[in-house]
């Protein structure tokens, strides 16, 4: 191609501070180097993480960054020793990595992988490939997708098929993902039981849609917002919850109409004390609680006593999917209609309305938006 081995201005959406609007500019994108691709990107969901790294996280520690981690792309060009790739073929990046070499790579026990971007913090500028204004810019979780063009590393990217149309099947490289393994890989919900989803953006319908596969027989979805009702039911929820109609607790009122609690829970909004509802609207003597919902700057807890007894409260990186040779399957279930991804997707906008996007997210209007390039 024209641009092998040349830097590539483009567009893309910059984070230059915590808590402020992302700006559109023009960046430049460095040629990848050993074992990273470089890609146009096509087509990127807005994920409640990148909100949360700009507006919630108290860290403020990545910035100036570009954030952006639900994309599908078209490789542009390989770097050396890349061999997996090819200019042309479609891709989707990968937040969480998966080298098939390390020790958790070749463990059947588990998705996390050591060559996974967030597991060097420190070396946040010398992994970056993109530069603005003189400034490097931080490619936040290694993927970057609010970007016309992103370099991500050979082991955080998965080929997928030909016909996949990008602008839907990005939704897989995070949130219907996480939600759908978080109730099959991580929970293990099984047919027959009877299951309560906590938040219900995308991760969380996503979650009723795993537990509905799995061949749960009744699904509770909770949300504080009343709208998302019918979305709920329309993924499989067989009943509706919304916290505010009730005076008592939420996990007491799942309580009483489980008759002992929930065989399993997932929670997908992001509250620690969620969380804690979630884990105590399980039953007592056997339920499972999932910890979806990203939260790294506040502590969860309960009584011991409420573990003793039998529960057990588990947590679900990317849906418990090994990324790399997963996400192309879940491409082809996708194609072969056996799980749904147009159906999250509420809002189609240019990438420069990607503050609009995050309104529209936090606000509760829409579950996915897609921004295209
Ligand atoms: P979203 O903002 O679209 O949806 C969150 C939902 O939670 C909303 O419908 C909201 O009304 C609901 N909610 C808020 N407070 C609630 C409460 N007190 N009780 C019940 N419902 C409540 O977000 P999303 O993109 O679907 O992401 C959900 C969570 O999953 C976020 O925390 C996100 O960071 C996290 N996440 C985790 C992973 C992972 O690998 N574990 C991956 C992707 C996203
Ligand atoms: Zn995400
Ligand atoms: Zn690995």
């Amino acid at each position: 191609m024209a641009t092998t081995g040349k830097v590539i201005k483009c567009k893309a959406a910059v984070a230059w501070e915590p808590k402020k609007l992302l700006t559109i500019e023009e960046i430049e994108v460095a040629p990848p180097q050993a074992h990273e691709v470089r890609l146009k990107v096509v087509a990127t969901g807005v994920c409640h993480s990148d909100y949360y790294v700009l507006y919630e996280d108290i860290r403020d520690y990545a910035f100036p960054c570009v954030l952006g981690h639900e994309g599908a792309g078209i490789v542009e060009s390989v770097g050396p020793g890349v061999t997996r790739f090819k200019p042309g073929d479609k891709v989707i990046p990968l937040f969480a990595s998966q080298c098939g070499e390390c020790l958790l790579c070749l463990s059947d026990k588990t998705n996390q992988c050591v060559k996974n971007w967030t597991v060097d913090e420190k070396n946040m500028e010398s992994k970056s490939r993109f530069t603005c204004k003189g400034k490097v810019i931080i490619q936040f979780m290694g993927t970057s997708t609010f970007s016309e063009y992103t370099v991500v590393r050979e082991v955080a990217l998965t080929k997928i098929s030909d016909s996949a149309p990008l602008d839907k099947v990005c939704l897989l490289g995070c949130g219907i993902s996480t939600g759908y393994g978080a109730a099959i890989n991580t929970a293990k919900v099984q047919p027959g039981s009877t299951c309560a989803v906590f938040g219900l953006g995308a991760v969380g319908l996503a979650a009723v849609m795993g537990c509905q596969a799995a061949g749960a027989s009744r699904i509770i979805a909770v949300d504080i917002n009343k709208d998302k009702s019918s979305k709920a039911k329309e993924f499989g929820a067989t009943d509706f919850v919304n916290p505010k109609d009730y005076k008592k607790p939420i996990q007491e009122v799942l309580m009483e109409m489980t008759d002992g609690g929930v065989d399993f829970s997932l929670e997908c909004a992001g509250n620690v004390d969620v969380m804690r509802c979630a884990l105590e609207s399980t039953r007592r003597a056997w339920g499972v609680s999932v910890i979806v919902g990203w939260v790294d700057v506040k502590d969860v807890s309960t009584k011991p006593v409420d573990l003793i007894c039998g529960r057990t409260w588990k947590g679900s990186y990317f849906g418990g999917w090994k990324s790399v040779q997963s996400v192309p399957k879940l491409v082809s279930d996708y194609m072969d209609k056996k799980i749904k991804v147009d159906e999250f997707i509420t809002h189609t906008l240019p990438l420069e309305k990607v503050n609009e996007a995050f309104d529209l997210m936090i606000t509760g209007k829409s579950i996915r938006t897609v921004l295209k390039m």
